[in-house]
């Protein structure tokens, strides 16, 4: 994160004193919601990158580069060419969790096949004492989703007892997300500080998205991580944006414009994208 200094006039850092007293939002959080709106970036906006039923049935091939991406938000998650590892967009940066376990800081241009991300601008700011588990974690997020029918934004910070992740293999495309979800290594973390993405997504976007609560984890040290399975955790901070408008980017390569989307594989998408190991099921 970049670190802004300037001289502002007594009477607006006053009225900003105020504010912040009454909402509670920190100085951070609103300049860059304040700056996004003048420099034009999109507030409140998913910009998705293909579409889930593609993703399920192979395909894999960049649609997008992640220079793009960040063009469009600094917080998301998604997956790369091939793909190759779980993606987390955080603070603007885009990291690769690999399924060796490493992360790698992308700082040069790799493609997504399929990809989540918005300028994180979060309008609520919760602080739980403890979290017992992923359910325990979806049920609190529940308590703060007023509607079944709008996109959410959920960022959790805090120290996590456990965080038990996987990453995907690289594949060639083709091979369905189903079975490449068969093969992926899984990781345990324990005392671990770090970050949860996330995002819910209404049933009704189940071939463009992925329904219900989606969460990529990294830790505060940048070197774990991976797409959360479960996790349990306290002194957590948890951050909801309300999300009502979608850019949805199609891809033009020969690969996405011959596939068959007429198949609905919402089941194998579960399956695949489910927060339950593929062992265990
Ligand atoms: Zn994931």
């Amino acid at each position: 994160m970049a670190t802004l200094s300037c001289d502002i006039p007594e009477s607006l850092s006053w009225a900003l004193e105020q504010r912040f007293q009454a909402t509670r939002e920190d100085t951070s959080t609103f300049v860059s919601r304040v700056l996004l709106r003048a420099l034009s970036k999109p507030v409140h906006t998913l910009f998705q990158v293909s579409t889930s039923r593609a993703l399920v049935q192979g395909v894999y091939q960049e649609a997008v580069s992640s220079t793009r991406l960040l063009g469009h938000g600094d917080f998301g998650l998604g997956t790369f060419d091939e793909l190759d590892g779980e993606m987390v967009v955080l603070d603007g940066i885009v990291y690769q969790v690999r399924s060796d376990g490493t992360v790698h800081h992308i700082d040069g241009d790799v493609g997504t096949p399929f990809a989540t991300v918005l300028f994180f601008s979060p309008g609520e700011d919760v602080q739980l004492q403890s979290l017992e588990s992923f359910a325990a974690l979806c049920a609190v997020c529940d308590q703060h989703r007023a509607s079944q029918n709008i996109f959410y934004a959920f960022r959790v910070d805090g120290v996590f007892s456990h965080v038990h992740t996987r990453a995907m293999h690289k594949q060639q495309s083709g091979v369905s997300l189903k079975t490449a979800a068969g093969r992926q290594p899984e990781f345990h973390f324990n005392d671990i500080e770090g970050t949860l993405v996330g995002f819910w997504s209404p049933q009704y976007v189940g071939s463009v998205d992925i329904p219900g609560y989606h969460f990529h984890f990294l830790s505060k040290d940048r070197t774990k991580g991976g797409h959360v399975l479960e996790c349990a955790g306290a002194d957590i901070r948890l951050q909801i944006e309300i999300v009502k408008e979608f850019h949805l980017s199609l891809p033009d390569t020969e690969e996405f414009l011959q596939a068959d989307l007429t198949v609905d594989l919402s089941k194998d998408l579960s399956a695949a994208e489910g927060n339950h190991s593929e062992r265990k099921s």
